[in-house]
């Protein structure tokens, strides 16, 4: 196959077909009508095979992954999803793994109504970079900006169940069978936050979405708002999984592992009640693990309320390994 053949066999004219999209894949650019009234937000995001998603991840995994954590960061804008791009770099062109990643990538984008609209291929060690675009009202936008003293911490769903997935798959870690395939699932196919966001705006002072883990994604949030936290372990919220290994990993798989794509974010007290009723359409469970405080630094604070010293204080995308 030559990159031509295969990008209209995989890629080009695909659903879901956007009414706004003028002019999509197949000419020097697209052309793309952004609704009256409305900013764009821009999101991209690249995985590379060895670093991100372990070798020999299936594809339709890696499809889905790469569109998920754009979406995930949109999400963690507020911003309504729409279009993306999609840039391939691929050792070689094999139909069946193209099939696959193409399956993958483009459920996801069905299910979130967003439509390809570009991108390239090229040549080289697998890497996926998908840039996504979407929409937000003017000054409704949730960033990592807006935290202040007094308001509460939140996040979404649980914490540091994508984080057992590799030690298992390395055979470091050993989890009952019955969540074994949950946990996969968590790693290679996170969902996106989206209609969580969508209901945080105008409620979120601030918000981040947990790729990197909450203590180095809620670190961003303290930097850029100019203030400090407090958490306390005790109202941190993990999975069945989770607690079966607890006494083996203690907290800093919550605290620090990475790819959990859930959403952090900060409420002031008295947007509490219109939070509960947002709540009601959000895919699981809202926890709060603590407040933001005025003096710099994050606290956090063990079931005893003891000052906590974790092992781990998240990825750090340039660490020496
Ligand atoms: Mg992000």
């Amino acid at each position: 196959l030559n990159e031509f053949e295969l990008i209209r066999r995989y890629f080009a004219r695909r659903d879901p077909v956007r009414p706004d999209v003028i002019l999509g894949i197949g000419d020097d650019a697209a052309l793309l009508e952004v609704p009256a009234g409305r900013q764009l937000a821009l999101a991209t995001d690249t995985l590379v095979e060895g670093i991100h998603v372990p070798a020999g991840t299936d594809p339709a995994s890696i499809g889905h992954k790469a569109l998920a954590v754009n979406l995930s960061d949109l999400a963690a804008m507020g911003a309504e999803p729409a279009w993306f791009t999609l840039n391939l770099t691929l050792p070689r062109a094999e139909a069946a793994w193209l099939e696959d990643f193409a399956r993958g990538l483009f459920d996801l984008a069905r299910a979130q109504g967003v439509q390809l609209v570009g991108g390239d291929t090229t040549h080289g060690p697998l890497t996926v970079t998908v840039g996504a675009c979407g929409f937000v009202p003017p000054g409704q936008a949730l960033t990592r900006a807006g935290a202040r003293p007094g308001d509460r911490i939140y996040v979404s769903g649980v914490l540091g169940e994508a984080g057992l997935a590799l030690p298992m798959l390395r055979g470091q870690l050993e989890l009952p069978e019955e969540y074994q395939a949950a946990v996969l699932e968590r790693f290679h196919r996170p969902w996106p936050r989206v209609r969580e966001g969508l209901a945080l705006r105008g409620l979120a002072s601030a918000c981040i979405d947990i790729s990197d883990g909450l203590l180095a994604d809620l670190g961003h949030v303290l930097e850029q708002s100019g203030v400090g936290a407090r958490i306390d372990l005790s109202r941190l919220p993990v999975s069945p999984a989770y607690d079966t290994v607890f006494s083996a990993l203690g907290w800093d798989t919550a605290l620090a592992a990475g790819d959990d794509y859930e959403l952090c974010f900060t409420l002031p007290p008295a947007r509490e009640q219109a939070l509960h009723r947002a709540a009601a359409g959000f895919a699981g469970s809202l926890s709060w693990i603590g407040e933001i405080e005025a003096e710099a630094g994050l606290r956090i604070m063990d079931e005893a309320g003891r000052p906590y010293r974790p092992a781990r204080r998240g990825y750090d995308h340039f660490a020496a390994d």
